[in-house]
Order: C-alpha cells, then structure tokens, then sequence
C-alpha cells in the first residue's frame, strides 16, 4: 500500500526544470528503501524521458472544469525504474506539449490555471476509486501548482471522501504562489459557500495562500527560508505567523546516488581511490581546454536559472571589477534566463576570452562536469529557499561562495567562522562589493593557501546531505497531523492495469517508445576535448540535455539516472 503520494509538476527524471524535481524525484526513492512505500504522481508532459518509459493504464476517468469534460488516464511506469512507483496523468489536449510550464518560444502557456485544476482534480478522482483501506496514509503536495489539493478534499462536496487523509504542503519557492483573479473562480469544482474565504487573500484566489491555511502542515525546505517567508513573502507574512504552529523547516537532501563522484556517468573523471586531487584536477582540465581557460588560476563558477531571484544581475560588474583589477581567476556561467542577462554574458564571452565564457543553455550533463572541474560556486542570491548546487558542489570538491540567505545559510558556514566547521564563503549584502570581497577572499586563498584548500575540499565532500536523515524529520511531520506511517515489510504491490469496466473504455496501450532512451554507458566515453569559442557550447557529453529556449524555468531531457550506484561516499572514508 503507498503511505505516502507525493503530488507535484515536476520529477526527476521524467520531468525537471529545478530543485522542486529533484526532490520529488529522491523523497519517495528514500521513504522506499526504509520501508514506507511511497509514490509520486505528475502530469505527462511530452517529454523524452515520459515518452522512453512503457505506461500502464491504472485508470481512466473523466473530471469537469467550468463545464468541459476532460477524460484522463493515470498511468504507472511499467519498469519501475526509478526504484518507487511513478504515476503520470495523461490529460490530452492539455499537457501532451514538450514544455512543462513554457512554450518553445520561452513564454508561459497561457491555459496554465486550467491545466493544473485540471491536473489537481484528476488526481483526487484517482484516489476516490482506491478502497479506503488502500488510500495512502498521507497526501504530500508540492509548491502551488497543487495547493489547491488541501482545500478541495476539505471543502468540495466531490472530495470529502478524503477529507480524513492528513495532507503536507512543501513550499519549494514562496515566489510563484500561482494567484489567479475571480473571474477565473468558475474553474474550481463546487465547494462549499464558507470556503471561498479560504481561496482569498487581498482579493484574488491564491494557491498557496489557501494551501497555508487548509493543510495539516506546512514545511518549507530549510529552516531560515521559513524564518524568511515570515518576514517578506510576496504579501503572506501575516499568514505565515497566523500558522505557525502547523510550520516546519527541514531542510532538502540529495540524492546522492545520482550525485555520486565515484559512479557519475556524466562526468569525464570519476573519483577514483579517494584521490582528490587527481579528480578535481583532471575534470578541471577537461573544462580549461573546452572553455580556453589557464589551470593555474582558480575557476569560478555559476549555474542555475538566470533570473533575479538567484542574484545573477549582480555577477556582470562583479566580475568585470574582478578581470580589470588583473587578478587571476576565471569564471564560467551555465543557465538560461531572463534576456538582458543572457546578452551580457554572451558579451562578456567575447570581450573577455580565457577569463570568462558563458553557456547560454539547460545541460544536465555539462553542470555535473562543471560541478567536478571547478574550483568555486558561486551562488549570490536573493532568495534562496534551500538551494541545492551548494550541496551538489560540495559533493564534488567545488567550494561554495554564497550569500547568507535561506537554506545557503543553514548548508554553507563561513570558513572565518568559530567552531571550525566552516565549509564555504559567505557574504551578507547583495552588493557588487560584498559579493567582490567574498572573490577576494577565495581566490587569495586558492593562490596562496592550496594546503586550506585542499582541506576544505576533503571535507566538504565528506558531509553527509543524503536524505535519510531528513526523511526522519518528514515522518515526525507525518506522525504529528495524525499519519500512521510506518516501515511495511509487505512486498510492493504489483501493477494492475485498469479494469475494462472504467469510465474511459480505452484500452491499456503503453505509450510507444517513440525515441527511445538512451542507456547511460556505465563508463561514459571520454570524448576528445577541443577547445571552444566564446559562448560556444561544450560537445556536451553524451547524455547532454537537448538544448531549448526558456525563460524562468527550463525543462530537462532524458537523462537516465546513474545505474544502481552501490556505493555511497561514507561521511567517514578516508581521503588522500
Ligand atoms: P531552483 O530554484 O532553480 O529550483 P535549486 O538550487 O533548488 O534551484 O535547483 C537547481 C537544480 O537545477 C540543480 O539540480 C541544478 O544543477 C539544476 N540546473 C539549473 N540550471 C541548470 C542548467 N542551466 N543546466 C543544468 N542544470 C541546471
């Protein structure tokens, strides 16, 4: 039986455009292996990876929206894959398109209020079918595309059947809250009269709003990000204190078999006997030689969505005040995003060759490469929930600039700090000087203090991120709204396709590997390295995602998980 379903639009592999897939794609992973069976359902988005995988039709059935029927299929991964059950539903006409919230073109499809109703409803509708015995033990939304979920199983005669299942709602970015105006209130399904109030907040319908005020518990993904929201959450604030005492902050995980620097795939170099020094230095060459860089100066670099909230506008006169004052370090930006951003950087390409170079571009491959090769992070946010490049580059030996925000904050103390256990650098202000002084400070110590950076490196790559210690503050949460989670030494039930008698009559027909997947070599080839132009893309490793133009968010392609990693690094190995 699932004890937990976690409901979300995005879930890595199958579909990811940030942090929120990665952890919707690990959670149910973690909560499986310790024996709480645990499953993830999204939309299924025209997507390589979706579009790899055999689908089993679990169910059919049909949900209204403002007076439109819409037929839908659940279906479940054939393959079981990903170690967990993974349910997509199928919603023609609606999410068959090859973005998950933008068009081709980068701009956000316009029905996205619909879709996710749509997507909410259908879900419920699937869980009323369950026997009551069977209904997971605890309904795990995530970020506002299914906050509305809380409040619909409480106050929509068509949902109360579920109303006794506890319901989580994870914030991964207060942000986007999803707010839509009333005149859009007629996509809702029937609810009950008293519980408009609790769709509202300043005169619009807001998601996310609604889902603080009508879920079991709330969580945010760190600590300080909830300490955040409490003082600037887009006009929330006075929620978030209402609330309080249904609040929690845990902070996110990794999945550290997909980030493994032993086994990863896509990376040229795998650590190899503990030899740190020869794996940071050979992944750093591979990146010196694609990107025209010297490798006897430190190599810094940015990756994520080049937007403002995580700081990006601050990095151009930053980094041009850094090049003019002739220190020698060079910097390397992998994201896309907001235009003007992306101009500057391609500009700074040309002006700057062997100092900086830019890939304007979402490359699941090319960043873990960047991860092994490079000798800083830099992460200036503005906001910055938990943020999850930090941990992935303290896995891979690349030590962390970041600003003390959010989860930076919880994951990144200072080095100058007391104590000792000091694993990055951090700056306060976003401010060019600040974010400047914090350079200084990092590319002093690469020059003339290797011995220190060499520590650092062991030890950061020694922190234990994995999620299961985090898993165990999930259950606490589960445990507190009443949720008798609990390790089930049943084996997991076997796939059963939908019984012809369903609502849609169609038959089960797996979705046809159309392109199908590629493997992932155990040993992925080690392509020749040629050196590249200004802004010109790296001959991305095998497994590259294909490149495509987004804005605010960016979808990945196919990229297979690293097979069964066996080995997780001990925070106890030993290093040389
Ligand atoms: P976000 O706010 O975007 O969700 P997170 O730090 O939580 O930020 O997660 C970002 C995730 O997206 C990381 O796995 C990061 O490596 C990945 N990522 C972001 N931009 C890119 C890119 N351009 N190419 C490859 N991976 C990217």
């Amino acid at each position: 039986m699932i004890q937990v379903l976690h409901i979300s639009a995005e879930c890595y592999p199958a579909a990811k455009t940030g942090g929120l897939a990665d952890v919707v794609g690990s959670l149910p992973k973690y909560f499986t292996n310790a024996g709480m069976l645990s499953a993830a359902i999204i939309p299924k988005y025209a997507l390589k990876w979706i579009h790899g995988r055999e689908w089993v039709t679990v169910y059919g059935g049909s949900v209204w929206v403002n007076w439109r029927q819409w037929r839908f299929t659940v279906q479940q991964e054939a393959g079981n894959s990903l170690g967990y059950p993974l349910f997509v539903v199928d919603i023609p006409g609606l999410f068959d398109r090859p973005g998950i919230y933008n068009d081709a073109s980068g701009a956000p499809y316009g029905d996205e209020i619909e879709r996710y109703i749509t997507f909410q409803q259908a879900v419920l509708d699937w869980l009323l079918s369950f026997p009551w015995q069977e209904r997971p033990r605890v309904l795990h939304c995530h970020d506002h595309h299914t906050a509305l979920i809380p409040w619909m199983v409480k106050h929509c005669p068509a949902y109360q059947q579920l109303a006794p299942i506890p319901t989580v709602f994870t914030i991964h970015n207060g942000q986007y809250q999803g707010a839509f105006g009333w005149n859009n209130g007629n996509l809702l399904p029937p609810y009950e009269a008293g519980a408009r109030n609790l769709l509202d907040w300043n005169g619009i319908i807001n998601p996310m709003a609604a889902a603080v005020k009508t879920a079991w518990a709330v969580t945010t993904v760190s600590e300080s990000y909830l300490y955040e929201l409490h003082q600037n959450s887009l006009g929330l604030e006075t929620l978030f204190h209402q609330e309080w005492r249904k609040e929690y902050g845990i902070i996110n995980g990794i999945d550290v078999h997909v980030w493994d620097p032993e086994t990863d795939p896509m990376i040229h170099h795998r650590l190899e006997d503990d030899h740190i020094q020869a794996f940071k230095s050979k992944n750093k060459r591979v990146l010196c030689e694609w990107f025209g860089f010297p490798e006897d100066a430190p190599l810094i670099s940015f990756i994520g969505r080049l937007v403002g909230e995580k700081g990006v506008d601050l990095l151009p006169d930053t980094y041009r005040r850094f090049i003019h004052s002739g220190t020698r370090a060079c910097f390397l930006v992998l994201g896309t995003g907001e235009p003007w951003t992306q101009n500057q950087f391609r500009t700074m390409a040309h002006q700057y060759p062997g100092r900086f170079n830019a890939v304007i571009d979402y490359n699941e491959a090319l960043s873990h490469q960047i991860y092994a090769g490079s000798d800083f992070l830099i992460m200036p946010s503005r906001v910055e929930p938990c943020g999850l490049n930090q941990m992935y580059a303290m896995r891979y030996g690349a030590i962390p600039i970041v600003r003390s925000i959010g989860g930076l904050k919880d994951t990144v103390p200072d080095i100058g700090e007391p104590g000792g256990n000091g694993r990055g650098i951090r700056f306060d202000h976003f401010s060019v000087e600040d974010a400047s002084s914090a350079l200084y400070r990092a590319v002093s110590m690469w020059h003339n203090e290797p011995g220190i950076v060499a520590f650092l490196r062991q030890r950061i790559m020694e922190v234990d991120f994995s999620w299961e210690k985090t898993i165990e503050k999930y259950v606490a949460v589960y445990r507190r709204v009443g949720a008798t989670v609990e390790p089930d030494k049943a084996p997991p039930p076997e796939i059963k396709e939908e019984a012809p008698a369903k609502p849609v009559a169609k038959a089960a027909k797996p979705v046809a590997a159309e392109e199908p997947a590629k493997k992932v070599a155990a040993a992925s080839p080690k392509p020749k390295v040629k050196k590249l132009a200004p802004g010109e893309k790296p001959p991305a490793p095998e497994t590259a995602a294909k490149p495509t133009k987004r804005i605010e968010k960016q979808s990945v392609s196919e990229e297979k998980p690293p097979a069964a990693a066996k080995t997780k690094r001990k925070a106890t190995a030993k290093k040389k």
